[in-house]
């Protein structure tokens, strides 16, 4: 099912994310992660894909497995700034030809030109959003949005100028970013339906259940710590068990404050582990139905 007409008809929506093996990970112990994370049964699935060749190869093919073996619907992510016009259209065909009706049109992050020259065809995701249109209009494309702004931009005004391009190109919905403090997001969705920007918003959340992650996600989203969030890691960071469950609760009550305030789609980044997962779906299962 397209993800815009399932936006529209379904009030509460709740989708998780899985990546493909890293060239270090065996393809079956992705594919058992998978497979348990279909059977919570959320709204859809998305599926990343690695930006410079990494680990691109297998999204389109776990994407058709989630719908097909796995009956959920799923999105493929595409991102464009490492590769040639050639095999975005390659990879836009093989969706299609896999029945996927939903892709995530990003740009991608810039890898180290001195170890990955770039091709130069794609510079930002708004080019891929007309592509995609043009190549295969039938699809349903979402784009990405950073309630923080995106790192790299000039102010958070131009980068909703920037998003706002995206979703006039083409784009039906938006999926953000993490972040941690529902406050930022909420401040975000007034700048944006301030500046025009209409189409239903997503919210990612990222459960913090490891205490290696925050700093690799906090570098990588540039997303700000809130003192209950830092007091949460200091406190139980050393302990597994406990910073699994006091993550998958932070998750669930940044959700439900979320619902609470009329944002209905949430996005949850699951990281390939079907515990969180669970455990978030678990703490929502009233509130889901
Ligand atoms: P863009 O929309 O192109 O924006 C990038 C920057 O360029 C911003 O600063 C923007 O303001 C600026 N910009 C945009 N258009 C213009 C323009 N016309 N002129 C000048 N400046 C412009 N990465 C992966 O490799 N694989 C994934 O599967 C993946 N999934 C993601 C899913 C989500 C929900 C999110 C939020 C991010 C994901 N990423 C993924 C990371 C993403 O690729 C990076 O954040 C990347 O740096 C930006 O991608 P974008 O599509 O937002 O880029």
């Amino acid at each position: 099912m397209r993800i815009d007409e399932l936006l529209k008809k379904k009030e509460v929506t709740l989708s998780l994310e899985v990546f493909p093996p890293k060239p270090t990970t065996a393809f079956e112990n992705v594919n058992r992660a998978v497979k348990e994370i279909a059977a919570l049964k959320p709204d859809f699935m998305s599926v990343t894909y690695g930006a410079g060749g990494g680990t691109s190869a297998h999204t389109v093919q776990i994407a058709r497995d989630i719908k097909d073996a796995y009956g959920v619907n799923s999105m493929a992510h595409l991102t464009c700034v490492s590769s040639t016009k050639e095999t975005v259209e390659e990879q836009i065909q093989l969706m299609r030809q896999a029945g996927i009706e939903n892709i995530l049109a990003l740009r991608g992050d810039i890898p180290d030109s001195s170890e990955f020259p770039l091709p130069e065809q794609f510079h930002h995701a708004v080019e891929l959003v007309r592509e995609i249109k043009e190549v295969a209009p039938e699809m349903c494309i979402g784009g990405a949005c950073y309630p923080e702004g995106h790192p790299e931009a000039v102010s958070k005004g131009e980068d909703i100028r920037h998003i706002k391009e995206k979703v006039e190109a083409g784009c039906e919905f938006l999926t953000t970013q993490m972040f941690f403090d529902n406050s930022i997001f909420y401040n975000y969705m007034y700048r944006l339906r301030e500046a025009g920007v209409m189409v239903p918003v997503i919210a990612g959340i990222m459960p913090i259940t490891r205490k290696n992650q925050v700093e690799r996600s906090i570098q990588l989203s540039g997303s700000c710590v809130p003192a209950r969030f830092k007091s949460i890691v200091d406190w139980f960071g050393e302990e597994p068990a406990k910073m699994k469950q006091a993550g998958i609760a932070y998750a669930t009550d940044q959700i439900i404050d979320l619902i609470a305030n009329g944002i209905s789609h949430i996005h949850v980044y699951t990281m390939n582990d079907p515990q969180v997962a669970a455990g978030i779906m678990d703490n929502l299962s009233a509130i889901l139905n």
